[in-house]
């Protein structure tokens, strides 16, 4: 089957190269130039595991192919994805959806035959009978068919997790289309994975009902960490204790300094706006948008409290930058609050990610970076452990104690155990942990 997808972001690269994976000849279009011109090279524009030698595979083998010329990858396709941004509109916290627009009408005046266009990007409710809409008027001879497959991929464990899946969901009333779909996704439903068929706009609000559900455990197990500080109570096992009930289930129970990421943020205020657009607000979705954000914004203040109530002067070691380990996604991260925030208390950053930092520097500008995590906590007064990255979870912490200035460790990921810091002589402020 040929497929194009447009857009060669995160999702675009890892889908298109995944399709291509099952057999299928993947067209991967992007506009911006030095992203194609670097997959040419055979060079990776993201982090992401084991992406490498999936492209590295797949080019080899003639099934995937990158180029900046829209028109060459749709005429003759038989399914073409629409995988660009969907980002927060500036000002309204609507979904932007000019990028979705724009490629509808640039596969509109392309699209040759029987052409099944997937929104694969996160797109609110309705978008996809705009983008037939848009379709229609400019081509009212073509015969094509939209439809909403939602993509449920987690940055780090992205080919996994497109490999793997929990489900698939795929959004059409169209017989066509469905056969299409089925077709396309046939590796997965002869491994049994589920694909779930609904209509369009279920399949739509299904990727954000998904998103909203986990930002709101994610703020539930942090408001309850605030809690356990207040009672003395541990969250750990407050987490362990309720993730043990099968209708709860443990995942999404990490206390930390918030979400963030390329998703969540985005994802839980657009719904937010798509329900009070139809008159039904989603409350708890407001409550979770306006507790994580505020959390978020606290976090500086937290280490200022472990640094004696004054930042001024200090030198704060930050490891981990991204939002999460595995990636090289900055969008969003808390580090983006904690570190303007303490550098405003007239803080000196020394941060270390192992694989961030040139996303990093794009966004938080000339901070001193180090080259690892023992070059960033030199001369510290204090460490931050902002990422749980495997690197920052085995250090060497009698390197670490020896290392700083002042043996102030605040761990907002619990990578450590409180009486394992107290051994090594550390004043440890984690999350949630009253007990210690
Ligand atoms: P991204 O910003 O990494 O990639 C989008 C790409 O689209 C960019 O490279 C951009 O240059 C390109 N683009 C924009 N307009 C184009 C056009 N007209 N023609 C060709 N290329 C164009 O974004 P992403 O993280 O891959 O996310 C894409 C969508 O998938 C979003 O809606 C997002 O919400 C959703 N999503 C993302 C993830 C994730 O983990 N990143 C997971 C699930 C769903």
């Amino acid at each position: 089957m040929r497929v194009a997808m447009i857009g060669t972001g995160y999702v675009g690269l890892v889908s298109g190269a995944c399709f291509a994976d099952f057999g299928h000849e993947v067209t991967c279009v992007d506009k911006d130039a030095g992203k194609i011109e670097r997959l040419g090279q055979g060079e990776i524009p993201i982090f992401e595991p084991g992406l490498d030698d999936l492209v590295e595979r797949n080019v080899r083998a003639g099934r995937l192919s990158f180029t900046l010329d829209g028109a060459s990858a749709i005429r003759g396709a038989d399914v073409v994805f629409i995988a660009v941004g969907t980002p927060t509109r500036r000002g309204d916290g609507h979904a932007d959806l000019s990028y979705v627009y724009a490629a509808a009408e640039e596969i509109a005046d392309l699209i040759e035959g029987f052409t099944v266009v997937v929104t694969k990007s996160t797109v609110p409710v309705g978008t996809g009978d705009e983008v037939e809409a848009i379709i229609r008027q400019r081509r009212p001879d073509a015969e094509f068919a939209v439809v909403s497959n939602p993509e449920f991929l987690r940055e780090g464990a992205a080919i996994e997790d497109f490999k793997r899946p929990d489900r698939v969901v795929i959004g059409t009333d169209d017989a066509r289309a469905r056969a299409v779909m089925g077709e396309l996704y046939r590796p997965l439903s002869l491994n049994e994975f589920p694909v779930v068929y609904t209509s369009r706009r279920t399949s739509e609000l299904i990727k954000y009902a998904g998103n909203a559900f986990l930002a709101m455990k994610i703020t539930f197990i942090n408001e309850m960490a605030d809690l356990c500080e207040k009672v003395g109570a541990d969250v750990q096992q407050v987490a362990r204790g309720i993730g043990l009930d099968k209708r709860i289930g443990a995942k999404f129970l990490h206390p930390g300094p918030g979400y963030g990421g390329s998703c969540f943020p985005k994802d839980t205020l657009a719904l937010v706006r798509t329900a009070q657009k139809h008159d039904s607000p989603v409350r708890l979705i407001e409550t979770t948008v306006a507790v994580n954000d505020a959390r978020k914004k606290s976090m500086a203040g937290r280490v200022i409290e472990a640094l004696g109530g004054s930042a001024a002067g200090k030198t704060v070691a930050v490891l981990g930058l991204t939002f999460k380990p595995n990636t090289d996604d900055m969008r969003d991260s808390p580090s983006l609050d904690l570190v303007p925030m303490l550098q405003a208390a007239g803080a000196s950053i020394q941060a270390h990610d192992p694989e961030g930092m040139n996303e990093a520097r794009k966004v938080l500008g000339d901070l001193d970076y180090r080259d690892d995590p023992y070059g960033a906590i030199a001369g510290a007064d204090c460490v931050v452990i902002l990422t749980e990255w495997d690197q920052f979870r085995a250090l060497d912490l009698s390197r670490v104690r020896l290392l700083l200035n002042r043996p102030v460790v605040v761990d907002l990921r619990n990578v450590y155990r409180p009486e394992e810091m107290a051994r090594h002589g550390f004043d440890y402020f984690s999350i949630g942990r009253g007990e210690a």
